[in-house]
């Protein structure tokens, strides 16, 4: 029988996870990337819960501990940099991840564990689609035109793709935070913990370490849509400098970096909702369909179990309309548990004044002492179990 041939947009996280599984379930599968090579930038991000299982099956997870980041956890500081709460990793909720890696050496584990056997296009991207019900027509932007049984969007929060397919039904949700991040160099005081300060004015800065001797830095800040994310690197500069000039701890120390920093990236914190993520011969998975946002820890892994659950269930079906039916039946509940942000977030985390920085700090110390931990742990547990109940992630064979 002819392989079923598809054709996944996006070579980050979501789309060569799907290829891997699609390819061990007998289908053709070239992956298109519109950056001319594997895009290595960003910061931290976490493997967690049932991802964690999935890279297990997958035979990757040795491969993801090794190039771990190492984070010991988060600890909270005030303007001197006197501890108030800290939180060792864990591997679900808030916080470090048992498996917390560079984004970029995620992406090119994936890529590494599938580019023998998928079809990988840089520097190209869709233009046009036409779905004729027995295949897609794909025009692309410099190759020639071609026809697949399937095409699946996995082109990130941008994707122009999934405009392409679903026009303008899903939803970019603004939640009211934007967060810059950029590599600095690393002093001999950044420890191999991650560090929280909050700063009077609802900013937040973090500090995180990596396995690259360098530090990881992060400016988050509660503002209204104000469009910076469309503004010049300098333009975005200079809002950074200005927000955070007087925000104290290490902003001094980060934005003398920020100055010579290549790798700074600014934006708008966003959810995409999308009333359904399949169409016809068109699917969407990952942060294109779902993203919901890194404020939940849990952006990496929600689109490596979509991509898992897409490419098991259109291995179970034949017919790809029950394959995507049942990757929506399944998978929407937990991703709605997911964007369903706790009361207060992002405010709480960014209080506006002196004193609620203070209230903020007296939570965080009662949750980290090993009382609160103990309490804490008996609801986590609970609530840990409950997700896991309703996920119930499948074994394809
Ligand atoms: C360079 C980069 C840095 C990031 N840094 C961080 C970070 O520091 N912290 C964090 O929490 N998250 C970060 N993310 C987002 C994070 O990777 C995702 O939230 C999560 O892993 C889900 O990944 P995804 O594969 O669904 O989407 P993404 O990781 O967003 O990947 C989308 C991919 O599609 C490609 N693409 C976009 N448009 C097209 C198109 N039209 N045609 C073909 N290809 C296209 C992009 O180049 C990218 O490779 C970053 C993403 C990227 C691309």
């Amino acid at each position: 029988m002819k392989k079923r041939t598809i054709l996944v947009s996006g070579a980050s996280i979501a789309g060569p996870t799907l290829a891997f599984w699609l390819q061990r379930f007998g289908f053709d599968v070239t992956v298109i990337e519109r950056a001319d090579e594997l895009r290595l930038g960003g910061q931290n991000i976490d493997v967690r819960e049932e991802a964690q299982q999935i890279v297990q099956l997958m035979g990757l997870e040795n491969k993801i501990r090794q190039a771990n980041t190492g984070e010991l956890g988060v600890r909270f500081v005030n303007k001197n940099n006197q501890i108030i709460g800290s939180f060792p990793k864990r591997n679900s909720g808030f916080g470090t991840a048992e498996l917390e890696i560079l984004r970029g050496d995620l992406a090119k584990i994936l890529h590494e564990a599938t580019s023998d056997n998928v079809d990988y296009i840089f520097g190209d991207q869709i233009t046009a689609l036409a779905d004729k019900e027995d295949m897609v027509t794909v025009t692309f932007k410099n190759g020639p035109q071609r026809s697949f049984d399937l095409v699946i969007a996995a082109d990130g929060i941008r994707s122009t793709t999934l405009t392409l397919m679903f026009g303008n039904e899903p939803v970019i949700k603004y939640i009211g935070v934007y967060c810059s991040y950029l590599t600095i160099p690393r002093i001999e005081s950044d420890t191999k913990w991650a560090y929280w300060y909050n700063a009077p004015g609802s900013r937040v800065i973090n500090i995180r370490p990596d396995n690259e001797d360098t530090t990881r830095t992060s400016f988050s800040f509660l503002s209204p849509d104000s469009g910076y994310e469309k503004l010049s690197l300098a333009e975005q500069k200079e809002i950074i400098r200005q927000k955070f000039a007087d925000a104290g701890w290490q902003a001094p120390r980060i934005l003398t970096a920020l100055e010579e920093s290549k790798d700074v990236y600014l934006d708008r914190i966003s959810q995409v909702k999308a009333p359904r993520w399949t169409k016809g011969r068109y699917a969407m998975v990952g942060d294109a369909a779902y993203c919901p946002t890194p404020m939940t820890g849990m952006g990496t892994s929600l689109s490596i179990i979509g991509a898992y659950i897409l490419a098991g269930e259109l291995s179970r079906h034949n017919c790809h309309k029950e394959a995507f039916a049942a990757y929506e039946k399944l998978l929407r509940p937990y991703v709605e548990e997911i964007q369903n942000l706790p009361p207060g977030v992002p405010w709480i985390a960014h209080p506006k004044t002196k004193f609620g920085i203070g209230l903020f700090n007296t939570v965080l110390r009662v949750a980290s002492s090993k009382i609160a931990n103990k309490v804490s742990k008996l609801f986590t547990g609970k609530k840990e179990k409950i997700k896991k109940d309703r996920i119930q992630l499948p074994i394809y064979k």
